[in-house]
C-alpha cells in the first residue's frame, strides 16, 4: 500500500495531500504534530530522524489521522488533546477547542484580580478550560464550573484530574438555574455562545462540521440571551464589588455594554483582543 515507510517519504507525500486544503505552513505544522503525537519525536528529533522507518501500525495510525484532516476534521479532535495557557486539555466533539482569545479572556482575569481566596463560577465550562486555569493559578480559590452537557462536565471534570486541580462541578442550565448553588462568588466568568446563526456563513467547515452547535450558537433575535441569563444569576449569586467577565461577539460590544448599564453595572470596561476585536467585557457589580 506504502511505496516507503521512511518519515521524510511519508511527510512530503501527506504534505502533498494537505497543502491544497491547509497551505503550506499549516500542513507542515499539522504534520509536525501528529508525529510528535503518534511517535514522540520531537520537531529536531523530526529533521535528525528522517530516515526513521514507520511499522506498519505506525503508517496506519498516520495514514488515519491524515485522512481525518482531509475530511476537515480538527486536529485537536484526532488526537483528543490540545494545549490551553500551559495546560494539557481533553477534547472531543463534546466540546469547543478551547481558542487562543479565551486564554487572553484568563489572562485578563488574572491580571485585574488578586490572585488569592477567591470563590470563582464559569458558566459554560466546556472542557474546563478556564476553569482549570483559573483554579491553577489562584491560591486557595474555590473555583466551581457550570455546564448545561453531561458530556462536557465528564470531559471537564477528567481534565481537572489531569491538571491537578480542585474544582466543583454542577450540571444545570444558566437560562433555568436550579437550586444547586448554595453560596455567592467574587468572580462570575463566561464564554457563553455567541455566534448569531447570521453568521454561520462565514465559518469554516472544520468547525461547521465537527464543534457541538450548542456552543457558538445563539438565536440571530437574542444574541445576548445568555449574558441576560448571568447577570439575573448574578442578582442573586454575585457579591456586591464581584466582578463579571465575558467573552464576547465583537459585534455585540455596545449592546452588552448598554445592558449592562440596565443591571446597573459598575466600571464597565471592553477589551480588544489581539487582532483588535472588542473581545472581553469586565464589570463590577453594585448595590
Ligand atoms: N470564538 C468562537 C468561534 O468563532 C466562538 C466561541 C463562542 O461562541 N463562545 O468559533
Amino acid at each position: 500500500m506504502w511505496k516507503s515507510n521512511i518519515l521524510i517519504d511519508l511527510k512530503h507525500m501527506y504534505l502533498n495531500d494537505l497543502i491544497p486544503i491547509y497551505g503550506k505552513d499549516e500542513s507542515l505544522q499539522m504534520l509536525n504534530i501528529l508525529i510528535g503525537h503518534y511517535f514522540g519525536l520531537s520537531r529536531v528529533e523530526q529533521t535528525l530522524q528522517s530516515a526513521y522507518k514507520l511499522s506498519e501500525s505506525e503508517m496506519l495510525k498516520l495514514h488515519m489521522a491524515v485522512k481525518q484532516l482531509k475530511k476537515n476534521k480538527p486536529l485537536q479532535y484526532i488526537i483528543g488533546e490540545t494545549t490551553f495557557i500551559d495546560y494539557k486539555i481533553k477534547v472531543n466533539e463534546g466540546v469547543l477547542i478551547p481558542r487562543p482569545e479565551t486564554e487572553e479572556l484568563v489572562k485578563l482575569i488574572l491580571d485585574n484580580e488578586n490572585l488569592s481566596d477567591l470563590n470563582i463560577l464559569d458558566i459554560g465550562t466546556g472542557s474546563g478550560c478556564i476553569a482549570i486555569a483559573l483554579a491553577a493559578n489562584i491560591t486557595n480559590s474555590h473555583v466551581y464550573a457550570m455546564d448545561i452537557s453531561k458530556k462536557a462536565i465528564e470531559t471537564a471534570k477528567q481534565n481537572a484530574n489531569i491538571n491537578n486541580v480542585n474544582i466543583q462541578f454542577i450540571e444545570d442550565d444558566i437560562n433555568k438555574p436550579s437550586s444547586k448553588i448554595s453560596h455567592n462568588f467574587d468572580v462570575i466568568v463566561s464564554n457563553p455562545p455567541y455566534v448569531r446563526y447570521l453568521e454561520k456563513s462565514q465559518m469554516k467547515p472544520n468547525v461547521l462540521d465537527y464543534e457541538p452547535e450548542i456552543a457558538l450558537f445563539v438565536d440571530d433575535h437574542k444574541p445576548l440571551k445568555f449574558y441576560t441569563a448571568i447577570m439575573n444569576f448574578a442578582k442573586l449569586f454575585l457579591n456586591d464589588g464581584g466582578r463579571l467577565y465575558f467573552e464576547i461577539n465583537e459585534a455585540l460590544a455596545d449592546e452588552l455594554r448598554q445592558s449592562l448599564l440596565e443591571y446597573n453595572y459598575d466600571k464597565i470596561s471592553i477589551v480588544k483582543d489581539i487582532n483588535f476585536k472588542n473581545r472581553f467585557v469586565s464589570a463590577v457589580k453594585v448595590e
